[in-house]
């Protein structure tokens, strides 16, 4: 019996957690869930798998939900704040973290998990993205164990050798006989629309992903494909390597979820649907398999796969990505922080969709990065980043 903590119980990978463990109830028990705001879904969570500790970042939101649970009988430990969060990533009783809260946020519980030794299943790639080394250090200094939650990484991982394991990889892809690794990406919604149409797109076609019901911010992410370029960045860490060795394929039927090219010409790839409870599961049970609730894949169905090159000139944020994490230090920080300020006011209906690589790019060169020695580089790092995109946001609202 593994105990399982969720950090960001109430989204859309919380939610396909939550159905892969509640299918094997022999094998996993819910110690703790937690989420930000929405205290009605959590406390139906509470109430269906019991877990010993629920937290609310928010404080009211917390008291709220005490005072539900109490009405209900629920002996549910409700607690608030991020060292909420930190406290349940490392109770004793807990073995697996899934780490799927949203953007920055997740950071710091994220790695209170590695700290405390425990089998990472990593969902919020925005954690890894902002702290890089300093997240693949403590992980294996800790001996907890990284496994990729991301479709991509998760793919990656499986067309591994069989031995492989991500923080024994201190060599690079070189000593696994590795040339290249193909990350594949839908293209989102907006694949085949013009650069002019690309200015007027709203939230919600930008969140109308063609194969993957997601959260917002990282539907909005898979639309400008600063998603895959979080991705060449989170792919650099998992597997240490350098953009040189990752090739972006689009592939629209989102059917192979990545691939590795061997030295000896060999392409090895993993196949399913595009349904985040495979990935899950696979991480859940690993080394095992475990029944995950998706419908076979049907290749008849299917039928074709294509793949395109990607397109650097429509899609910006592929170029910024790269060009961060080349540059290392707190730049993919920067980076990260500046989209997820831009995101939040496309969301909100300020800032034009094109407008999103523009306010990344300019708060990229308006910032200078610098090296990482410890958490205090990436969090400062981090604000300033918000408030430069917050104040770049304003003059280009000004201009419009
Ligand atoms: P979501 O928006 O559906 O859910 C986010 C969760 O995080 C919610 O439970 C929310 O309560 C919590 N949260 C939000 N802000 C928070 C804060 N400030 N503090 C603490 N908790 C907070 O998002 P999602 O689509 O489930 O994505 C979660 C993570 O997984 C993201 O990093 C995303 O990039 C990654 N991911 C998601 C998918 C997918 O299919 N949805 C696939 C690959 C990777
Ligand atoms: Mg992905």
């Amino acid at each position: 019996m593994k105990g399982l903590c969720i950090l960001g119980a109430t989204g859309s990978v919380g939610l396909s957690t939550l159905d892969v463990a509640g299918r094997h109830p022999d094998k996993y028990k819910i110690i703790a869930l937690s989420a930000h705001s929405q205290v009605e879904r959590l406390a139906d969570q509470c109430q269906q798998y019991l877990p010993e500790y629920a937290v609310m970042v928010n404080e009211d939101a917390a008291a709220k939900l005490s005072a539900i649970l109490i009405a209900e009988n629920c002996a549910v430990k409700v607690l608030s704040g991020v060292e909420g969060l930190e406290t349940i990533a490392s109770l004793e009783q807990v073995d697996f973290v899934m780490a799927a809260i949203v953007g920055a946020a997740g950071l710091k519980p994220t790695l209170a998990a590695a700290r405390a030794g425990k089998r990472i299943l990593l969902a919020n790639k925005e954690a890894l993205v902002m702290s890089g080394q300093l997240f693949m250090d403590e992980v294996k200094k800790n001996n907890a164990e990284l496994l990729p939650i991301d479709s991509e990484h998760n793919a990656i991982f499986q067309c591994m050798p069989g031995n492989y394991k991500i923080s024994d990889n201190t060599k690079g892809l070189a000593e696994s006989g590795i040339t290249k690794i193909l990350l594949t990406g839908s293209g989102g919604p907006f694949r085949t629309k013009s650069a002019s149409e690309l200015s007027n797109v709203t939230p919600d076609e930008a969140c109308a992903h063609p194969n993957w019901s997601m959260g917002r911010k990282i539907s909005v992410d898979s639309a400008t494909m600063m998603n895959k370029g979080l991705e060449i960045i989170e792919a650099c860490w998992l597997f240490n390597t350098t953009p040189d060795h990752i090739q972006v394929v689009v592939h629209p039927q989102s059917v192979v979820h990545s691939m590795v090219q061997y030295s000896d010409g060999s392409v090895v790839a993993q196949l399913g649907q595009p349904d985040m409870r495979t990935p899950i599961a696979h991480c859940l049970s690993w080394p095992e398999r475990i029944a995950s609730g998706v419908a076979e894949l049907d290749l008849f169905d299917i039928a074709k796969l294509e793949f395109e090159k990607p397109d650097y000139e429509r899609f910006p944020c592929l170029r910024l990505a790269e060009e961060a994490i080349r540059k290392g230090g707190t730049a993919p920080a920067i980076l990260n922080a500046a989209n997820e300020v831009a995101v939040a006011s496309f969301l909100d209906n300020k800032l034009k969709f094109t407008d999103i690589a523009y306010i990344v790019e300019q708060t990229l060169e308006n910032l200078s990065s610098r090296p990482v020695l410890s958490l205090t580089e990436i969090l400062e790092d981090d604000e300033s980043a918000r408030k430069e995109a917050e104040k770049l946001i304003l003059t280009q609202l000004d201009n419009h």
